[in-house]
């Protein structure tokens, strides 16, 4: 293999996404030297295929919203199990972020007073996600680079270079982080990175002392799925081989309305903004069953007829929110029970109509994407017919556990932000919080790293040579077996198994099968081939990334063995009510001596004046008696 060029930064911020730009322009306008990798283009990641909008109570749309409202919505998606700092800090914050990407040229749509408009999304009890039709994540990726860029032009004009303090390498993978010191030992301390440029195999060492980890989810793992390529838990398995931890890995959600025809599209996302736009459920017998599944923790808050529901749209204030608004694990979980007891679209989804709700030119003007991607990909007209949807493997709520306020992971000079950190979301993330996610805690982690670094002085840590010695043999091996497995055929199976037995119903046989056979496979993946060079060989990329795909699906299947409840994103058909026992543990992941371990931790407490944002009927829904706040006493 090529010889291995170094780099020297002062965070090195992995992921071109919402969450690894905002931290990235963060760390360098705090005066630090700043490298940002991308595995895919620059501009190609999920935040750019986000179609919904960016949740922040602005108050544009309905003036009653405020970040109170917002919390208390965001614990409700999360089953009250989301870390409250964050969904506080989310909450609070996101407004702002939503305004300061409106300062630096984000062109939102408009209310007709000339304000940022907000739609309506599941979960969400006011309209509350600032949009651009339905592609704004392209509107906050373009935002976000023009501020690079921006950033990179001052640059030019004071150090005579403009990538002198902020630089993007794209299409460039990190395979380790580098430490000083040995995973999960009494000191250790982040030192850099390791990867390659994946065009040409060149290998690369990148020194900083902070590394941000923005890397997004782990959809890949599962055969379904909205998630593109790159997906493939990079981040969550890095973080776990450096002796960091991670938090419920078993909450992982299944929006409820992906394509699922033709075969070849199948898991593409289906927005739901076509569901907070009017869009209907129906089942074959064109039933609209959503009301058949309202559970009794949001009974009070759904209508309970479809006068209701279609009355809502209008007049708010004196009807209750249509049921195909309820968070998406319910939803999702609803769509799979009609389709299993024979009620499905030919396809095997069931019926989402738009075209009977809204005349065509408002879904051409509100969902363009929607409908140009099923008349490319399906030759479905949504604006005169309905399209047939069903669950789609979408987000993982677990993820790295940091520090709400800093980003901070277990592992000093370690961060991350974005869907690749856990906590936030609970168990269930409602939509549109994950743009909002991204600008809040990626700015934190930009700040986080900083301060990191000033806490520092002048040390630098340092990677043995050994170890980077070792990490070239280790990216090269897959070429130098002279016969072993295809990586297509081992993703393949991992695919399979973790749908067919960690999917979106999950019972404990089926997932200790899931556990042998990734057990299996384990050896597999220990002697996959790579055939041809390191130019352009996506085959080989693949080859490593195949053991992050593993080490994350393990540690899904563990943790969702371990929680013997039913929450959000995680439904065991053996253990089908919610205990407010298991509300109280966080499971947190960790690698010891080669193979997961899991450890049981108290979630944080709802700090009395958050509680009191909620009534204590439906705090009794969550908690444990003795969690509950004192009943109120009567003087009569
Ligand atoms: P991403 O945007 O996923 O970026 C991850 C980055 O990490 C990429 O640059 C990738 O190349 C890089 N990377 C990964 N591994 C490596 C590695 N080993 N080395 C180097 N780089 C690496 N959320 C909402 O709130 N509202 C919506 O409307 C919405 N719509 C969505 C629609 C779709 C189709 C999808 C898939 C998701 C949607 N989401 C939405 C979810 C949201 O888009 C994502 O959760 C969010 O964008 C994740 O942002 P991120 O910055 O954490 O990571």
């Amino acid at each position: 293999m090529s010889e291995t060029t170094r780099h020297s930064y002062d965070v090195v911020v992995i992921g071109a996404g919402g969450a690894g730009l905002r931290a990235a322009i963060e760390a360098r306008e705090q005066g630090k030297k700043t490298a940002v990798i991308s595995k895919s283009l620059f501009g190609k990641a999920h935040t750019v295929m986000a179609e919904g909008g960016a949740a922040a109570s602005l108050g544009n749309v309905n003036s009653s919203d405020d970040w109170q409202t917002h919390f208390r919505d965001t614990i409700r998606g999360g089953k009250f199990m989301n870390n409250p700092r964050m969904a506080e800090l989310h909450a609070q914050e996101s407004p702002q972020r939503i305004l300061e990407l409106e300062y630096w040229g984000a062109l939102f749509d408009r209310t007709s007073e000339g304000r940022i408009s907000q739609r309506n999304f599941g979960g969400h009890e006011y309209p509350r996600l600032a949009h651009v039709g339905d592609r704004t994540g392209l509107e906050m990726i373009r935002t976000l680079q023009q501020r690079v860029v921006q950033l990179q032009q001052a640059d030019a004009a004071e150090y005579g270079h403009p990538e002198a303090m902020l630089r993007v390498f794209a299409e460039t993978t990190i395979t380790e982080l580098l430490l000083e010191g040995e995973p999960g030992q009494e000191g250790s301390c982040i030192a850099g990175a390791f990867g390659y440029v994946r065009e040409t195999g060149d290998l690369l060492v990148f020194e900083a002392p902070a590394v941000v980890l923005a890397t997004g989810g782990i959809g890949r793992s599962f055969k379904v799925t909205s998630n593109s390529w790159e997906y493939t838990g990079d981040g969550h398995a890095l973080a776990l081989r450096a002796g960091a931890t991670l938090l419920n890995m078993e909450f992982v959600q299944f929006h409820p309305t992906g394509m699922v025809w033709p075969p070849s599209v199948k898991g593409i996302l289906v927005t739901e903004s076509v569901r907070g736009d009017g869009g209907v459920l129906r089942n074959s017998e064109g039933r609209r069953f959503m009301f058949d599944y309202v559970p009794d923790v949001f009974r009070d808050h759904y209508a309970q007829t479809e006068d209701e529901a279609d009355g809502w749209y209008a007049d708010p204030a004196n009807n209750r929110r249509p049921p195909e608004l309820l968070p998406r694990d319910e939803v999702a979980r609803a769509i799979n029970n009609e389709v299993k007891q024979g009620r499905g679209s030919p396809h095997g989804g069931v019926f989402l109509d738009v075209s009977t709700r809204l005349p065509a030119e408002e879904i051409m003007r509100r969902l363009p994407s929607m409908h140009h991607q099923f008349k490319e990909l399906a030759d479905v007209d949504i604006t005169a017919g309905p399209m047939e949807v069903g669950p789609t493997c979408h987000y993982v709520m677990g993820g790295v556990e940091v520090d709400p306020d800093t980003g901070a992971s277990t592992v000093p000079g370690l961060f991350a932000s974005g869907e690749v950190a856990g906590g936030m979301h609970g168990s269930n993330r409602l939509g549109g919080n994950s743009l909002s996610d991204l600008l809040v805690f990626g700015r934190r982690c930009g700040l986080g790293a900083a301060s990191y670094l000033d806490g520092l002085g002048d040390e630098r840590p340092a990677t043995d040579a050994e170890v980077i010695d070792r990490l070239s043999r280790e990216a090269a091996a897959p070429f130098e077996r002279e016969s072993g497995e295809n990586p297509y055929q081992l993703q393949q199976e991992i695919q399979q198994t973790m749908n067919d037995l960690v999917g979106i119903i999950r019972r404990g046989n089926e997932i200790e099968q899931a556990l042998e056979s990734l057990e299996k496979l384990r050896e597999r993946i220990a002697g996959v081939r790579a055939e041809g060079d390191t130019i352009y060989n996506p085959g080989w990329h693949l080859s490593l990334d195949l053991r992050n795909m593993l080490l994350v699906s393990e540690a899904v299947a563990k943790a969702a063995l371990e929680r013997e409840e039913s929450r959000g994103g995680h439904t065991r058909d053996d253990f089908p009510q919610m205990s407010a026992e298991w509300r109280r543990v966080n499971l947190v992941v960790s690698l010891r001596e080669g193979g997961i371990r899991l450890n049981r931790r108290p979630l944080d407490p709802l700090r009395p004046d958050l509680m009191e944002l909620f009534d204590r009927e439906e705090l009794g829904k969550y908690l444990t008696e003795e969690e509950l706040p004192p009943a109120e006493r009567s003087d009569g």
